[in-house]
């Protein structure tokens, strides 16, 4: 089983948050796509044979490739790997570049899965976010995804924002949970260095984020997904019952993964390789060559391991540990967790070590006492 992800890396315009490899021009889109389809033939034994599962087209903003680019882009996918009959594709799209023939489209050529960029159902926030689409157009696209048939989508909310109290994330909440969407992606606001807004709050032209503010609105999360029956599956995601993201648990569970596009990254088991965040290098071919490789060493799988795993439901698995890594990181798992337990920021059932709900926000902080 393997995965590919595919970095869209166009925007209409800069988010003032937005920490991702992206560009607010198309002007070189013709020729990304060719240099994209180059990369798919030349990676197409990257993932040895292995079956792909899943493909995630990521941004950026994937929605603004046409109905017939990302037809030909899987096309070639499907002629150079070994993709199952039924695969996840996934496709982020924005509000303000949906429109109901689109999307009817994009499920007639195979996408089965939209997580659509909402970030809030408010003006205040949207605006405070710089984001393209309003609030009417963020409810209307998710009634036109219905209407084109798709059953596999997912939200993304943004969380902690000084624009909204308590009551206008509640609200917010209340209207994903009314809409019968079976999955969220519910982000606290981070400040990402040199994004727009860091300097913006830097400058006192844009309100500061308060850490009491994330803390109070990812309780009133927790409290609502349960109370909808929404599994919290991993920090920042929750579903209903099967319908979590086959893609993003490729990662979390260690499947090999192939990352194509300009700053994607891919996973071969044992090593990790990235391209380079550039359009220009990455359209050259020399991205590819400048391509950065790092052999994990096995301390390194161990950390990233713990890393991954405490962030989900699923929890580290000594039994796991023992058996892919040896009882030399299973002990020293065991050992390192016993103090956390007592201090009630880990919980532990017989072969697995977790964080609740109210610990998963502090889970960087429990990673680091568990690394190598
Ligand atoms: S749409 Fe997404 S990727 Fe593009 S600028 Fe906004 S946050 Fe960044």
């Amino acid at each position: 089983m393997s995965a590919i992800y595919i970095h869209i890396p166009f925007c209409l315009s800069k988010c003032a948050y937005c920490g991702f490899y992206s560009i607010p021009s198309q002007k070189k889109k013709s020729a990304f796509l060719e240099a994209l389809k180059r990369e798919i033939v030349s990676r197409k034994d990257y993932l040895r044979g292995e079956t792909v599962s899943t493909v995630y087209f990521g941004g950026g903003t994937p929605s603004l490739l046409s109905v017939e680019e990302i037809d030909a882009l899987l096309d070639l996918i499907r002629a150079q790997f070994n993709v199952e009959p039924d695969p996840e594709i996934t496709l982020e799209a924005n509000p303000d570049t949906l429109s109901l023939d689109y999307l009817k489209g994009l499920g007639y050529i195979g996408v089965n899965r939209l997580s659509i960029g909402i970030q809030s159902f408010f003006d205040n926030d949207l605006q405070y976010l710089s984001r393209r689409h309003d609030s009417r157009h963020a409810l209307e696209c998710v009634g036109w995804a219905k209407e084109a048939g798709f059953e596999n989508i997912s939200l993304d909310l943004i969380y902690g924002l000084p624009t909204s109290d308590a009551d206008q994330w509640s609200r917010n909440l209340d209207l994903f949970f009314g809409m019968d969407v079976p999955h969220l992606s519910a982000y606290a606001l981070t400040l990402e260095p040199n994004s727009i807004l860091t300097k913006q709050i830097e400058m006192g032209k844009a309100l500061p984020v308060a850490e009491e503010d994330v803390v109070r609105d990812y309780e009133i999360l927790c409290r609502k997904a349960a109370e909808n029956g929404f599994l919290h599956y991993e920090i920042s995601n929750f579903c209903k019952p099967g319908m979590h993201s086959r893609h993003n648990a490729s990662y979390w569970f260690g499947t090999p993964y192939l990352g194509l596009g300009p700053s994607a990254h891919s996973f071969d088991g044992v090593s990790r390789q990235w391209n380079g965040s550039s359009l220009e290098e990455y359209v050259e071919d020399r991205s590819q060559k400048s391509e950065e490789k790092e052999m994990l060493t096995l301390e390194q799988q161990y950390d990233e391991y713990v890393m991954l795993r405490l962030r989900t439901m699923w929890g580290i698995d000594l039994k796991y540990l023992k058996r892919e890594m040896g009882e030399r990181f299973s002990e020293y798992c065991e050992r390192q967790a016993q103090p956390l337990i007592v201090q009630g920021r880990l919980s532990r059932t017989r072969e697995f070590l977790y964080l609740t709900d109210e610990q998963m926000l502090f889970a960087d902080g429990v990673a680091e006492e568990l690394f190598w």
